[in-house]
């Protein structure tokens, strides 16, 4: 499906699972804004995708998502420059157990505050003409992990945090569809980042359960998640979704049990 006309902001878009959906937006014909704390990358990923699919449909934008001011002023620069938004995806997150307030900071406090922004600028409550968001969870919701309590916490956090939004915004007609995906391992840098001391302080001890869990489930290529992003976006018909994507099971939906008294 086109997405011709349509503005998307990606964080964390420079690598990874970022990298491989800001190339299938800009593939689907949408402006993107590949917004990352990484200028290096960004830049020279952001050269890469002009020689691709043309200058004046990529734009980088050099942002930690942890400074909340830098991200409102990093949506507003996405609207001058493209004129409106329709697409968010709070993607950028990180694994660091040593340094845990920070991992909050990134994986649940930028993602509520980037989906409030992206609110502000497509829900209809102000008027503005809709859209899409999706808050990158993980399967680590929905698995304990010894080595990743807190990263673990934080991926709790978004699906509780991006369900209860989905309501908000049906119920107050916001126009915009609000999901959350989670994948399991996904061959990205991140993963390395696990085996680090640096990064997970204590919890490295844990590193050869988490080599366990990797073999026995197996490691998706990122491709596939941006798969999953563009069916969020383009199927209409989900709202609130909780997109989860593993190698035995592929893409498919988490389901709840309706609440009863
Ligand atoms: P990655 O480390 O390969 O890429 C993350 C990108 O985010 C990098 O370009 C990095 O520079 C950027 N970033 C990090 N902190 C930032 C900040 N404060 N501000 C702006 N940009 C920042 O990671 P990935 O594997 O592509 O992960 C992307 C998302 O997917 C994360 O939320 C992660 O938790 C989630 N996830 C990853 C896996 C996996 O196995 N790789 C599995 C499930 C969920």
């Amino acid at each position: 499906m086109s997405l011709n006309g349509k503005v998307a902001l990606v964080t964390g878009g420079a690598q990874g699972i970022g990298r491989a959906v800001v190339q299938s937006l800009l593939q689907s014909s949408a402006k993107v804004a590949m917004v990352d704390l990484n200028k290096d990358l960004g830049e020279e990923c952001k050269a890469q995708l002009d020689a691709e699919f043309g200058e004046g449909n990529c734009t980088f934008i050099e942002c930690d998502v942890a400074n909340g001011d830098a991200l409102r002023d990093t949506f507003q620069n996405t609207v001058d420059q493209f004129g409106h938004l329709d697409i968010v995806i709070n993607n950028a997150g990180i694994t660091n157990e040593k340094d845990w307030e920070k991992t909050i900071q990134v994986n649940l406090t930028s993602v509520i505050k980037g989906t409030y922004l992206a609110l502000e600028h497509m829900s209809k409550e102000n008027g503005k003409q809709g859209g899409t968001i999706i808050n990158v969870s993980s399967m680590a919701a929905f698995m304990h992990s010894p080595h990743q309590p807190v990263y673990t916490a934080t991926k709790h956090g978004v699906i509780g945090f991006t369900r209860a939004m989905a309501d908000a915004a049906i119920q107050g007609d916001y126009g915009v569809r609000i999901h959350a995906l989670c994948p399991a391992f996904v061959d990205t840098p991140l993963l390395q980042s696990v085996e680090d001391e640096d990064n997970m302080g204590k919890f490295v001890k844990f590193k050869d359960d988490f080599k366990r869990s990797m073999s026995k489930f197996g490691v998706l290529q990122p491709s596939l998640i941006a798969e999953g992003m563009m069916r969020l976006i383009t199927d209409t018909s989900l709202h609130g979704a909780v997109m989860k994507i593993t190698c035995s099971k592929g893409i498919h939906f988490h389901t709840y049990e309706p609440m009863s008294a």
